[in-house]
């Protein structure tokens, strides 16, 4: 009987709970053992695993988090430590890994499949900032997380006639800001992809809509990009409209995961494990256009992915 073993790994993401139910539902009806892995490779060198049954994964579809809990591990990044992950694996009789998590780490499992064992990756991270796919578990709870916290902020940012300068999460990725931006009506997006000019991209569209009656304002504001505090007292200062700064932070990483992302991470996990019952390694799944696929991890890894310029100016043609 074939044993694979499943790990989270990186930044959690909601979504992530729903997935590794998947990869152990379909590894025990396709009748493979099953271990979970804890701690990520952080577990997977230290042989902190668990055996995994039908009911081990009962309850967990709709929590946020990762019941495996995550890491990052430095020593996994040596050849030493990829040789002990590997060697545990051996001892553990561990065939196939699901590795569900970011770019660095699919990089550890292509290391890992090059030490024999066969490895699959599932992109689940918030920012939807992986290449080869167009969607990765967590990136819709995120966005609708940030679009009700929004919604809360627009009350007293109304009753008070302010701007409030949302920060969300996206250090390089503005997939967040972008799709919550919309999704809130903000008044200005600014998204590290793209490089805004303060007077115009905020100053001049604020004015704008101050002359045809507007009174308040929201201004969402990738992490990326700067001090959201400093951006707000500058507002503050050339429009004279009361200002404040929100850094929404780790909220954004929490919660219950949306439709979206439970159905996703069910297809995705679904699909590893079937990549693993087949022999298949250093692999990516992804999903385009509505279709599960995957790709060599050499490959995904250096594809490019860009944010979407026709959806970026579109958001600023209705937000006036
Ligand atoms: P997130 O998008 O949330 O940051 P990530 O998977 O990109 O997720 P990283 O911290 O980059 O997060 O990687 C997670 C772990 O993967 C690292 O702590 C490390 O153990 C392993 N890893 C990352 N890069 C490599 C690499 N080049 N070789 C081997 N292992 C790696």
């Amino acid at each position: 009987m074939k044993t694979i073993g499943v790990l989270t790994s990186g930044g959690d993401a909601p979504g992530m709970n729903a997935a590794v139910r998947a990869v152990v539902r379909t590894g025990l009806e396709n009748d493979m053992r099953v271990v979970g892995i804890y701690n990520g490779y952080e577990g997977l060198m230290s042989g902190d695993v668990a055996e995994m049954n039908l009911r081990s994964v009962s309850n967990i579809v709709q929590r946020g988090g990762t019941v495996l809990r995550t890491a990052r591990s430095m020593e996994f990044m040596t050849d030493r430590g990829q040789e002990k992950a590997a060697d545990m694996c051996h001892r553990l009789g561990i065939e196939g890994v699901v590795v569900i998590g970011g770019d660095g780490s699919f990089r550890g499992a292509q290391a890992l499949s090059r030490k024999g064992i066969n490895c699959v990756g599932i992109p689940g991270t918030i920012d939807n900032d992986i290449s080869c796919t167009d969607l990765t578990i967590g990136f819709d709870t995120a966005v609708n997380t940030v679009m009700q916290m929004v919604d809360m902020v627009r009350d007293t940012t109304e009753s008070h006639s302010r701007c409030s300068v949302i920060e969300v999460m996206g250090r390089k990725a503005g997939y967040i800001a972008l799709y919550s931006g919309i999704a809130v009506g903000a008044t200005s997006i600014l998204i590290p992809e793209f490089e805004y000019d303060f007077d115009i991209d905020v100053v001049e569209r604020m004015k704008k809509t101050i002359s045809t009656g507007k009174q308040h304002f929201i201004i969402i504001f990738a992490e990326g990009c700067g001090d959201a505090t400093e951006m707000a007292r500058q507002i503050e200062r050339e429009t004279g409209v009361e200002s404040r700064a929100t850094i929404l932070g780790h909220v954004q990483r929490g919660g219950s995961p949306t439709v979206n992302d439970r159905v996703l991470a069910s297809r995705m996990g679904n699909y590893a494990t079937r990549l693993l019952r087949d022999d298949c390694s250093s692999r990516v799944v992804a999903i385009k256009n509505d279709t599960i696929v995957d790709y060599d991890i050499e490959e995904a890894l250096q594809m490019e992915k860009e944010i979407d310029i026709d959806i970026y100016r579109m958001a600023h043609e209705i937000s006036i």
